[in-house]
């Protein structure tokens, strides 16, 4: 028999469990907020590996970037950051007053206080994708050559979106491949971007669909860009069902900005006209918890497909690793 108890309040509610939550514990170290976690050796080792299939699938003539997991204030204003995506934004503040006003603050720490109140913005924010740090950079090498640029670029990622949910974190890791070149450049790159993505996802034994989305663009206004985008067929996400059907997660984005970036930043292609760029995302955290989720918390045990392509070919192989996670 089921019996229905009725919370008392919404503080005494236990929270609604998560088809992912089992994973919690065995991927994931808490640090006391949501969406932060310390990873296991097992779990970092899957990223690895995800990490070196993608790397895999580099094309010729790609220039790879490392960016740490901040970057310039004003150059993700220039970007246009703020007209989109406000709300998700963390930005770096620090004391930067006299020892005088600092010393007051730790004061006021110390005595129960306030100390935040002293904190102004520094030149940085938190980078809320891999992406942006590398169309200025791109600018400053002056015009594109015929057939464009590409790149490989990755960075720890941050958004204000706090989710108890393990795929929908606050603090994660992004991997893009970008093009910035003419339309045809760009069009040509996400197509083969598209296909390739699905066979890395099928390799991956993952079920997934690849669909038309849209950015979560803020406010009534951010509405109306949704709808733009859809329209203009900007964004695709390959989604793959988690916890349902009808609410899958995106684990990869594939990114067409039109002339966006090109004329923030003044890039021209080699006709001289400002440049288009687009990029694949892959969204390193959500596909090594669709990993763990679809296939199991012991990678030994994966279809022998799945560990082909992930290298973990025989238990003797990974020997090593497999130390490091029990
Ligand atoms: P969503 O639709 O789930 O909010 P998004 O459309 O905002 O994601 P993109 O901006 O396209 O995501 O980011 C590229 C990829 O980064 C996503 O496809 C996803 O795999 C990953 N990603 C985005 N936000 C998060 C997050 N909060 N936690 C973990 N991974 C994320
Ligand atoms: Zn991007
Ligand atoms: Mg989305």
């Amino acid at each position: 028999m089921n019996v229905a108890v009725l919370p008392t309040s919404l503080e005494t509610a236990p929270q609604a469990a998560d088809p992912l939550d089992h994973l919690t514990d065995v991927l994931f170290h808490r640090m006391g907020s949501e969406g932060v976690y310390a990873r296991t050796a097992l779990y970092e080792d899957v990223v690895e590996r995800l990490a070196a299939l993608i790397s895999r699938h580099r094309e010729p003539g790609t220039e790879v970037m490392r960016f740490p997991p901040v970057m310039s204030r004003a150059q993700l204003e220039k970007s246009g950051y703020l007209k989109s995506f406000p709300n998700l934004l963390g930005c770096v503040c620090g004391l930067h007053g006299t020892e005088r006003d600092i010393n007051a603050a730790v004061a006021r720490f110390d005595a129960g206080g306030d100390w935040t109140s002293s904190l102004s913005p520094a030149d940085l924010v938190l980078s809320p994708a891999a992406c942006y740090p590398v169309y200025p950079i791109a600018a400053s090498r002056g015009r594109l050559p015929a057939g464009g640029l590409r790149f490989d670029v990755a960075a720890d990622c941050f958004r204000r979106e706090p989710s108890r949910h393990l795929d929908r974190l606050q603090s994660f890791r992004m991997r893009e491949y970008v093009c910035i070149g003419s339309p045809d450049n760009v069009a040509a790159f996400r197509e083969r971007w598209m296909a390739r993505a699905q066979g890395i996802a099928q390799d991956l034994g993952l079920s997934f669909r690849v669909d038309q989305a849209s950015d979560p663009f803020f406010g009534r206004v951010g509405q109306i860009k949704a709808v733009s985008q859809k329209q203009q067929s900007l964004k695709f996400e390959l989604l793959v069902p988690l916890r349902s059907e009808e609410q899958p997660t995106a684990c990869m984005s594939f990114n067409y900005h039109r002339d966006h970036f090109g004329t923030t930043w003044n890039i021209l292609d080699a006709r001289g006209e400002p440049a288009h760029t687009g990029c694949v995302a892959f969204g390193m955290d959500r596909l090594a918890v669709a990993m763990f989720h679809v296939h199991g918390t012991d990678p030994l045990a994966w279809p022998a497909r799945v560990r082909e392509v992930l290298d973990i070919e025989t238990p003797g192989t990974i020997d090593a690793h497999v130390e490091g996670w029990r």
